[in-house]
């Protein structure tokens, strides 16, 4: 299968790896973003976070949450996780991965989404959205 992530555990790419267990692969993003900015993957090959099955998911998000309390163990002062899912938002590597940014207070990165124009209808919103 012709997939980057794949290419990488199975150590036909190189990569700074820095937690690995039976299920469960991450490794430092080579993104120059944000310092330790961090990918957190599953072994098996899924596409994004809605085609994980329940065990994969939670082994993922287990991981992501070790990963981000060691790393404010280690001194940073805050942590973003984000996972993009599909083209539309962002997604480029089709195969399901989540971001752990570390922060610094004042570091000034910009990982929230912000419109500040942008005027919903809530109420009609909620009766689109809610799941019943
Ligand atoms: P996405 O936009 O799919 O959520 O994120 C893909 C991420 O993979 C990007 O942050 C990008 O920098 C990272 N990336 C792309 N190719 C490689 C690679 O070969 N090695 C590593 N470690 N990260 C990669
Ligand atoms: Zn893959």
């Amino acid at each position: 299968m012709d997939c980057i992530f794949c290419k990488i555990m199975k150590g036909e790419i190189p990569s700074y790896k820095i937690y690995e267990d039976e299920h469960v692969f991450a490794m430092l993003d080579i993104a120059a973003d944000v310092e330790g900015h961090t990918l957190v993957l599953p072994k098996k090959h899924v596409l994004d976070m809605n085609e994980a099955d329940e065990q994969t998911f939670a082994q993922v998000m287990n991981a992501t949450k070790r990963i981000s309390a060691h790393y404010i163990s280690l001194g940073y002062d805050g942590i973003n996780v984000l996972t993009n899912c599909k083209a539309s938002a962002g997604q480029e590597v089709m195969h399901w991965h989540v971001h752990i940014f570390p922060r610094r207070n004042g570091d000034e990165a910009k990982i929230k989404v912000l419109h500040p124009d942008k005027q919903f209808n809530l109420e009609e919103l909620t009766k689109k959205l809610r799941i019943d």
